[in-house]
């Protein structure tokens, strides 16, 4: 039994024309998010920290769909999500509806925390971090160039994605890729265990370029897009309203716990057996330190490593970066 982390930067029909002034930011992203993961966890901080540490970077890197990078809602404004659970004491922490908090996964820590509730959203959500005094900017701080042209393209189009080739919406709709072949961009979500088994999980997003304002997707919901327990971590990405559907990240659990899956039979069940193709991807980790990374989508950015020295920085199926 040893430490494990992995991480995901979304998943989505991730083109493999992506080009490589595209791909390699976000490879050279997982790279040092995980190099960040592991050392932490080799200076023994614990799993929580690891897990809020690694989210807080992947939220600042703006190639991701989380902090700044977030996607704009049909309003074009932001509206991030984020949240956290520690599986030794099943405490976990919210947050929807935030324009101006640089790090909600770090809020969603303070929820579970400084407050008697798990989820706060919104105005509730923004007046507790001011209370908190937790880093605050103008909202255009996290509107990008890419998602001002991601939203434009949805509106054309008439959808609400996670990108160009898996509609919600409309699906009658011809595709239309992005026009510098750059489609996707994801969510971000960090699972981690010690080598004493304490697990935990954090997921942090924007949500769906075009949702409508006030939509809530999985991320921030325990059991949906983040779940841990004794037995497992999971941060799940792809289309909320399937994942919410199929809890899909406390059913990875509940497959370990009730009928004595592995980690990882209970990840390919719930993605391949349970979970409509093309809308979801997952990373998690068990408390004897296994990692599973497994997507029914084409794609998934993602990285992994194991205390025994397995390392893995991938985007789609036998495409390993390292
Ligand atoms: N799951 C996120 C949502 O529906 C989107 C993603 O994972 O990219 O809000």
């Amino acid at each position: 039994m040893g430490w494990a982390i992995a991480l995901h930067g979304g998943a989505g029909d991730i083109p493999r024309s992506l080009p490589p002034e595209r791909r390699q930011p976000r490879e050279e992203a997982l790279r040092h998010c995980l190099h960040v993961g592991v050392q932490a966890l080799q200076a023994n901080m614990p799993p929580l920290d690891v897990v809020e540490l690694v989210v807080r970077e992947l939220e600042n890197i703006p190639h991701f769909n989380a902090g700044k990078g977030s996607v704009l809602t049909n309003n074009g404004t932001v509206e991030m999500e984020a949240s956290i659970m520690d599986g030794n004491t099943m405490k976990c922490g919210a947050v929807s509806g935030l324009t101006t908090v640089v790090n909600a996964v770090s809020l969603a820590r303070l929820v579970m925390e400084k407050t008697p509730h798990i989820y706060l959203a919104f105005d509730g959500a923004e007046e507790f971090a001011r209370q908190q005094g937790v880093e605050m900017v103008d909202s255009s701080h996290f509107i990008t160039a890419e998602n001002i042209e991601r939203l434009q393209q949805a509106k054309e189009a008439n959808r609400v994605q996670i990108d160009y080739t898996q509609p919600i919406q409309n699906d009658t709709k011809k595709e239309t890729p992005f026009a510098n072949g750059d489609s996707q961009i994801g969510t971000v979500g960090c699972v981690a265990v010690d080598s004493h088994g304490n697990l935990a999980s954090a997921t942090s997003t924007g949500g769906l370029v075009n949702k409508m304002v006030g939509r809530i997707g999985d991320t921030p919901i325990i059991g949906a897009g983040t779940y841990a327990n004794e037995l497992c971590a999971v941060s799940a990405t792809g289309k909320g309203e399937s994942i919410i559907r199929g809890t899909v990240a406390r059913d990875v659990a509940a497959l370990m716990e009730f009928k004595g899956l592995s980690l990882i039979e209970a990840a390919n069940c719930v993605v391949h057996e349970r979970t409509p193709k093309g809308t979801v991807g997952l990373v998690a980790v068990s408390a004897a330190g296994e990692v599973a990374m497994s997507y029914n989508t084409t794609g998934m950015f993602r990285a992994s490593a194991t205390e025994d020295g397995f390392s893995e920085i991938a985007i789609w199926p036998a495409a390993k970066i390292e």
